[in-house]
């Protein structure tokens, strides 16, 4: 049994993360162009006619660019809840084949079971994910990912959910002070940005980190940074004492613009 992972990207311009297993090969959010993701699929040895499913967590462009491309090539299976599909129908001419999940509740797809959990942020209905695979015997571990991006704070039912993943997306969106600081934004917008239904900063993420202790994570991204208010060197910085090896977790800053390499699940 093989499962393995890895994001294509993500920052504010653009999220994209790929899950194989046996049975399946599944795009998490689809925030770049078609094309951006057709061309990231077979630098990696796949391709967007490999691609069984989608899984979007809500319908900001950064998460939901590619559909329009995507669904050109073929009939698409999305997942999504009634009023992200909603929100992204009228931006598509070509057919998509809707699957449609309640928020709040489990189901399962091939050989994946999903969660799909409220988190607060500010579309018509944010989720995050937890996908989970096998389990059901000795040469079948139970094996998950945690896909949390897009959400103002951590309440304490999501932090429940992800504690108990093997690898955690999580968003480290931006600093504080390089958002406050920002000339060119105005105050409406950082003050959107840092709200409760806004985007988790720097230390918000370390503190949730360093602050749950048997946590089962065996790998930990920190992702969606900020191009203007943020970069890998700040978010090193806020987690120099998670990465000195305080914490056992293996922790990777997802630079904008950057893939990671596959994780394969053990
Ligand atoms: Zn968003
Ligand atoms: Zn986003």
């Amino acid at each position: 049994m093989a499962i393995r992972f890895k994001i294509l990207g993500s920052s504010s311009s653009g999220n994209c993360g790929l899950l194989q297993t046996d049975h399946c090969r599944v795009l998490i959010d689809a925030g770049f162009s078609g094309r951006r993701i057709g061309e990231m699929l077979e630098a990696c040895g796949e391709s967007i006619d490999g691609i069984d499913a989608v899984f979007l967590t809500h319908e900001h462009s950064d998460h939901v660019a590619g559909l329009p491309g995507l669904s050109r090539y073929r009939k698409l299976k999305v997942f999504a809840n009634r009023f992200t599909a909603e929100a992204v129908r009228g931006r598509l001419k070509n057919a998509i084949d809707w699957q449609i999940f309640e928020t709040g509740t489990r189901f399962a797809y091939r050989d994946l079971e999903i969660d799909a959990f409220p988190v607060p942020h500010d579309a018509h209905d944010p989720v995050g994910f937890v996908f989970s695979n096998g389990g059901d015997d000795l040469f079948n571990p139970h094996r998950s990912l945690g896909w949390v991006l897009d959400l103002g704070y951590l309440p304490e039912g999501v932090k429940e959910r992800i504690r108990q993943v093997d690898v955690l997306v999580m968003e480290a969106n931006h600093d504080r002070n390089l958002l406050q600081n920002h000339t060119k934004r105005p105050w409406s917008l950082k003050q959107r940005i840092s709200g409760r239904h806004g985007h988790l900063c720097n230390d918000s993420a370390r503190e949730f980190i360093e602050s749950t202790p048997g946590a089962r994570w065996k790998r930990v991204c920190l992702a969606h940074l900020s191009r203007d208010c943020n970069s890998v060197d700040e978010v090193n910085r806020t987690f120099t004492r998670s990465l000195e090896g305080a914490f056992p977790h293996q922790l990777a800053v997802v630079a904008p613009g950057a893939e990671t390499p596959f994780y394969d699940f053990p």
